[in-house]
């Protein structure tokens, strides 16, 4: 029987922790009585630095229900990193953890088949949600054009799965030689190869407390995931480049030889479209250009990723 941890992610959760804890721990107890998951299986509340009163409940919690655990951290570092850090910790206690939202929007009847898989032997099981029916129709095709283009860009994604996600130990060991500070878990955990399967699920509306991913952060993600992954996007502006070099040979050509035929002046408007064009692409790729430096920057720097400011782990 492996010890499963259940490694959730919070910050500002105040809304939704009673609950999530409730359900929770019916679902563990049924687990444990059904003899999927070791006694000393834990769900492990990561508080990413919360405002409000996450920490004080995940404390509360922790001392009259054994089954809840918390990892408190200094600061709020953002839901990967919290992950991270709550997966790190969970390795050293557990045979595999499987990490999944505050909300309880993923879900949990399903949290059976993660393990069934992993005594099978997969060190990775990724859950798909099966349709996307509770999503807005913006969300649904914006996600759907972000995998097509992660895919054009040769990073290897699974198709509609988030976070929610079983790691076996040694998938866990292995995930903590990706030092990398931009984390962006679901293009390394395919990376880090073992045998995987999949769980297929249905996602709910979040019951309690509002979204913690607004489109600004949303947009900052998925470009986190494009140039940490790949660097396509430079050869792309390269070749774009070129080709606006021939075009203005071309260009050039064509001014001379309607000057040598005397029919017509270099005109003021074209001129002065053309530094303006020119002038923004070079912006623009410069723009690119930095936030790979920018990455560079951060990645030589090798600041911790997350510091851990209290932990409880129940006997
Ligand atoms: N989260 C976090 N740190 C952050 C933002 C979010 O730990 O800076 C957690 C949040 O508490 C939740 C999970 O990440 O458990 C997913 O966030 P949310 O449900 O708001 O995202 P959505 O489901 O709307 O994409
Ligand atoms: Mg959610």
């Amino acid at each position: 029987m492996p010890t499963v941890y259940l490694v959730v992610p919070c910050y500002n959760e105040e809304d939704v922790l009673p609950e999530t804890v409730k359900r929770l721990t019916e679902k563990m107890t049924a687990m444990i009585a059904d003899g999927l998951a070791d006694k000393d299986s834990r769900m492990l509340f990561v508080d990413d630095g919360s405002r409000d009163s996450t920490w004080e409940l995940i404390e509360n919690f922790s001392k009259e229900n054994t089954l809840v655990g918390g990892l408190k951290l200094s600061h709020n570092r953002g839901h990967q990193n919290a992950l991270l850090a709550g997966l790190m910790s969970a390795k050293e206690h557990c045979d595999c953890a499987i990490s999944l939202d505050a909300d309880l929007q993923d879900d949990i009847g399903v949290l059976d088949q993660f393990v069934e898989k992993f005594n099978e032997g997969c060190q990775v099981v990724y859950g798909v949600r099966s349709s996307r029916r509770t999503d807005t129709a913006f969300k649904r095709s914006t996600a759907r054009s972000y995998y097509k283009f992660m895919k054009a860009l040769g990073v290897e994604i699974v198709y509609d799965h988030a976070d929610y996600r079983l790691m076996g130990k040694q998938a866990l060991d292995a995930l903590a030689e990706y030092k990398e500070v931009n984390l962006f878990l679901r293009g390394i955990v395919p990376l880090i190869g073992f045998r995987s399967d999949y769980v297929y699920y249905e996602r709910h509306e979040r019951f309690a407390g509002k979204s913690k991913y607004p489109l600004s952060k949303m947009l900052r993600f998925a470009l986190d995931g494009v140039t940490s992954f790949s660097v396509k996007p430079l050869r792309i502006i390269s070749n774009i480049g070129m080709i606006i070099c021939c075009m203005s040979i071309i260009g050039l050509i064509y001014g001379l030889i309607s000057f040598l035929t005397g029919s017509s002046v270099a005109g003021w408007t074209s001129l002065i479209c053309s530094i303006w064009f020119l002038g923004g692409l070079q912006m623009f790729c410069i723009g690119i250009v930095g936030v790979y430096v920018g990455k560079i920057y951060s990645e030589t720097k090798h600041r911790p990723r997350f510091i851990i400011e209290k932990e409880i782990i129940n006997d």
